[in-house]
């Protein structure tokens, strides 16, 4: 029997899609730049029996079988292999939340933002919010363990994660951690598929912990001449407390989105750097008031705070547009890097660096509280001087964030872009030991092949 027969007969034919147009859409992430391949099918999962059978369809087979939430990862990771299955939980949609215990039981297929909607209902929050936050699933945050813009004081999406389901290359289920907050009993296998990228499991529930929704938060705006200057207030503000986003835009990126959204931003300025506060009343007016000093030390042209909600919260809007607004500008191909606090301003200075050596513009923003920039080099791809120029910008900024002992990744994941630099952030042993876990859980090498190891 062939793939399509087996899958035929072990799931419903309203799961098993091979239709070329419908399928077109579920082969692509917004990795733009990366090349996907053509699976033989995409089978939209109902639940986790789905899951159980498309994997030992694959593993009997021993076809690639690629996880997919809602595409929109920044690395290629869901990108469809020849070939292959590509298995989207956009259809895994159940939810219960537990007020009392404060926690949600999640299908991998909901929006980020549909947990957030549900857990407010009952006055409460979970907390990860990347910028994609509307249009991400839930399932693509475990599997790269996503970050965002509340991170710096909250944590990221590992830190919300009490319990999973997954299952495994050979199709057994197994459920890790369960509803309670403190677990050590035995290795925490949960945190080691959080961020596995789809290589190791797939993740068909998981089980969150959430938060009392915090008090309004008030906002700093400062804008700088030099973005060197705001990288050396983020510095100086993480040492004195710890915001609930700090988050910069340099002036490309500024301007990519005023030319956009029309707020009023002032695209005349090297950066513009946004902190907040949510700590509540007189706290939060005094930690917006360390917050403007330190900006205002380190050379701001311009700061002003406020308490106003909608205020705030469409600078932060601004800020979430960045990449959409950048891809206006071209082709983009999106760093990720982290470095640690104190070496944020070299890092600026290194990626202006690159962008000068290379002739290569290169917008900058990233969630600075954390380290994490996004440089999204901007190109056009039709042009084949440009695309060589903007791939060696793209290595070199991963070059000079593990020159200054940082990483390559802060949270979009590896997946086929940056497997390249895998081995000189990670080393022969510690590759070796990650060759030995993907072959003890996935001996055929049937689950995301290519992707993120
Ligand atoms: C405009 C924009 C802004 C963004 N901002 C941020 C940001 O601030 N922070 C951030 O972290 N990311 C950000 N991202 C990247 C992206 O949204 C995240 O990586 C997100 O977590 C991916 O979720 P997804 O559902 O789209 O996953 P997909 O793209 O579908 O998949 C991502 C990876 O997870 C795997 N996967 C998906 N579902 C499962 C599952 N159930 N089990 C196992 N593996 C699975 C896939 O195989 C793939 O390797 C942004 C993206 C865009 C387009």
């Amino acid at each position: 029997m062939s793939v399509l027969d087996d899958l035929a007969a072990a799931l419903p034919a309203d799961v098993v899609v091979t239709d070329p147009d419908i399928i077109e859409p579920y082969r692509f992430d917004r990795a733009e730049t990366v090349v996907p391949g053509r699976p033989i099918a995409v089978v939209r999962a109902r639940c986790t029996a789905d899951v159980q059978a498309a994997v030992r369809v694959a593993a009997a087979h021993r076809v690639p079988i690629v996880p997919r939430g809602a595409g929109t990862g920044l690395s290629g990771g869901s990108a469809a292999i020849d070939g292959g299955i590509t298995l989207s939980t956009e259809r895994m949609r159940d939810i219960e939340i537990d007020p009392v215990a404060m926690v949600a039981v999640v299908g991998p297929g909901l929006l980020n933002a549909e947990v957030k909607t549900a857990a407010r209902a009952h006055g409460l929050w979970y907390p990860p919010d990347p910028s994609s936050f509307e249009i991400c699933s839930i399932g693509g945050n475990m599997a790269t363990n996503a970050g965002g813009l509340c991170c710096v004081k909250y944590g990221v999406t590992t830190d919300y994660v009490l319990g999973l389901e997954v299952v495994l290359a050979d199709g057994t289920v197994v459920r890790l951690g369960g509803r309670t907050i403190k677990d050590v009993t035995g290795y925490d296998l949960k945190r080691l598929f959080v961020g596995s990228e789809g290589t190791l499991g797939i993740i068909t529930s998981a089980t969150l912990r959430l938060r009392p929704l915090p008090p309004p938060a008030s906002t700093v705006v400062a804008t700088f001449a030099d973005v060197v200057d705001a990288g050396r207030a983020v510095t100086t503000v993480m040492g004195r407390l710890r915001p609930a986003a700090l988050e910069l835009m340099d002036r490309t990126s500024v301007r990519a989105v005023e030319a956009r959204l029309r707020m009023g931003l002032d695209g005349s300025c090297g950066a513009l750097l946004l902190g907040r506060s949510d700590a509540g009343g007189a706290q939060s007016s005094a930690e917006a008031a360390v917050i403007e000093a330190a900006c205002t030390d380190a050379g701001a042209t311009y700061v002003a705070a406020t308490d106003d909600e909608d205020e705030g919260e469409q600078l932060m809007t601004a800020r979430r547009m960045a990449i959409p607004c950048v891809e206006q500008l071209g082709t983009v191909l999106i760093d990720d890097v982290g470095v640690p606090i104190p070496r944020i301003p070299d890092l600026i200075t290194a990626v202006e660096r690159v962008a000068a050596d290379t002739a290569t513009t290169i917008a900058v923003i990233g969630h600075a509280g954390d380290g994490n920039f996004h440089p999204l080099v901007v190109f056009d791809r039709h042009d084949p001087a440009a695309t060589e120029r903007a791939e060696r910008a793209f290595g070199a900024v991963m070059d000079a964030a593990l020159a200054l002992g940082g990483t390559i990744t802060g949270e979009h994941g590896v997946g086929t872009l940056k497997r390249g630099w895998l081995g000189p952030q990670l080393g022969p042993e510690v590759q070796a030991l990650t060759a030995r876990i993907k072959q003890a859980l996935d001996p055929l090498g049937i689950l995301n092949p290519g992707k993120a190891v």
